[in-house]
């Protein structure tokens, strides 16, 4: 079984299988944006009095049910943080992806049970003992049962060490041999979305270079004054291409660069020609 330092699909049906305090909910927050997950703890404090109001369970689940099938079916990645262990809910959301062509994956926090029995005594609101050992005992059937249930992968999560090395790594150049696929196909990532935070040169910079470690034959920018709506909002930001290529042609990768189109109106020719020149040179 692949264990998560493996990326997975997206956009994709991602659905969690663990007892509490495996690390559910903080392995999502570290991959996932918030709108993308939907967790019956957060819907308990929506609806109820906190996360740990079991009387909100009927509500809680109700509305996670709807917010799946809504997200599921317009094919927008969706991470179902509960336990994960009734069979039914599984194979409902699984039906779901089916339905709407996306990749379904499910992701079993197999964390040692001494490690989950600490972590859960540490909360502040911990699950009692023989309910945490109920659940132990369940996701030991499940993770059993998962193979057979035909989710496209089943990955394994066992603490977080694995993953934390894979994502420490530098990244490094893949050779050459691998800038095609095995049908000849040169893939180039286009980037849409830019969550650079604080610092948009420093996310470019990374992204490029984790491109190119991955294999990319290149990597092409949008040419927008303002992002469009089929990708984000209008407000969220995008960058001028030319520029950023410029800054990414500094880079010491084998990526080629450029813009999927660009507006031939924007800037004069000469000066669109003169830039996409200097960054070949
Ligand atoms: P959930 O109940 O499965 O959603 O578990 P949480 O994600 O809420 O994590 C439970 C507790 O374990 C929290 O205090 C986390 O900070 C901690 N925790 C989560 N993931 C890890 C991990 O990979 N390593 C360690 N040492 N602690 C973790
Ligand atoms: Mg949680």
């Amino acid at each position: 079984m692949p264990s998560t330092g493996q990326r997975l699909p997206d956009p994709a049906l991602v659905v969690l299988v663990g007892a509490s305090g495996s690390g559910k909910s903080t392995w999502a927050e570290q991959r996932y944006r918030r709108e993308e997950t939907v967790s019956s703890d957060a819907l308990r404090g929506v609806l109820g009095s906190g996360p740990h109001d079991l009387d909100a369970s009927d509500d809680a689940f109700s509305v996670l049910e709807t917010v799946v099938a809504a997200r599921v079916g317009r094919g927008l990645t969706t991470v179902v943080d509960t336990l994960g262990l009734d069979q039914e809910r599984r194979e409902r959301w699984l039906g779901l992806a089916r339905a709407a062509g996306l990749p379904a994956a499910a992701v079993l926090f197999d964390v040692p049970e001494r490690e989950c029995r600490r972590r859960n005594a540490a909360r502040d609101r911990p699950v009692p003992a023989l309910v945490l050992g109920g659940q132990l005992r369940r996701v030991s059937e499940v993770a059993a049962a998962l193979a057979d249930e035909g989710w496209d992968l089943v990955v394994e999560y066992d603490g977080g060490e694995a993953a934390a090395t894979a994502t420490a790594a530098t990244p490094r150049p893949a050779p050459e041999a691998d800038r095609r696929s095995s049908q000849g196909l040169r893939i180039m990532l286009q980037l849409s979305r830019f969550p650079w935070g604080e610092d948009p040169a420093a996310w470019l910079r990374e992204v490029a270079l984790a491109a190119d470690a991955a294999g990319f034959a290149g990597l092409a920018l949008m040419d927008h004054l303002i992002q469009i709506p089929q990708v984000d909002r209008a407000w969220e930001p995008i960058p001028e291409p030319w520029v950023s290529l410029g800054l990414l042609a500094g880079l010491d990768t084998r990526l080629q660069l450029g813009t999927l189109v660009t507006p031939a109106t924007f800037r004069p020719a000469g000066i669109t020609a003169k830039a996409a020149a200097t960054g070949r040179g």
